[in-house]
């Protein structure tokens, strides 16, 4: 079997389905899933009793974590592992990361994903933390790791 990338697989986010309703009692969110992907055409997920319904697939829990007082953020609740999980990917079948076994292409892919993230909820400091990443990428595009190559 190939190494599947994380970078390559499709997923669903909690904060983007979050932020497009689709946590939402009754909500019904269709994704297009890309040629290649394993899954393809669309797929539906219903929100139906708090839990994530995905049409073919499993029935996944969302869970409610208070994270500050009065204050709560949503995971997907792994169908495999249970393990409270941000994305869930969608290959020949649907959970998380480490049950997948995918991989980061790069080392610090995991670094800047982590920060994108962070960027996403940000609330503050959003102009450090984007600061930030466009020099990770720059990093990662002349494929050093903060070792200047370029002369001047
Ligand atoms: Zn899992």
């Amino acid at each position: 079997m190939p190494e599947r990338i994380v970078e390559s697989t499709k997923r669903v986010n909690v904060w983007q389905l979050l932020h497009a309703g689709g946590l939402a009692e009754g909500a019904c969110t269709t994704l297009q899933i890309d040629h290649g992907a394993g899954l393809e055409g669309c797929l539906r997920l219903t929100c139906e009793g708090g839990d994530l319904v995905i049409e073919g697939g499993p029935r996944v829990a969302v869970i409610w974590q208070e994270w500050l007082p009065g204050c709560c953020r949503p995971w997907f609740s792994c169908p495999k592992c249970t393990r409270p999980c941000g994305d869930l990917f969608l290959c020949d079948e649907i959970a998380c990361r480490l049950c997948l076994k995918l991989k980061y292409r790069r080392p610090y892919g995991d670094r800047l994903y982590r920060m994108r993230r962070r960027l996403l909820v940000a609330r503050h400091n959003r102009r450090a933390i984007a600061a930030e990443i466009r020099l990770l990428e720059l990093q990662m595009i002349r494929g050093t790791d903060g070792k200047r190559t370029d002369r001047g």
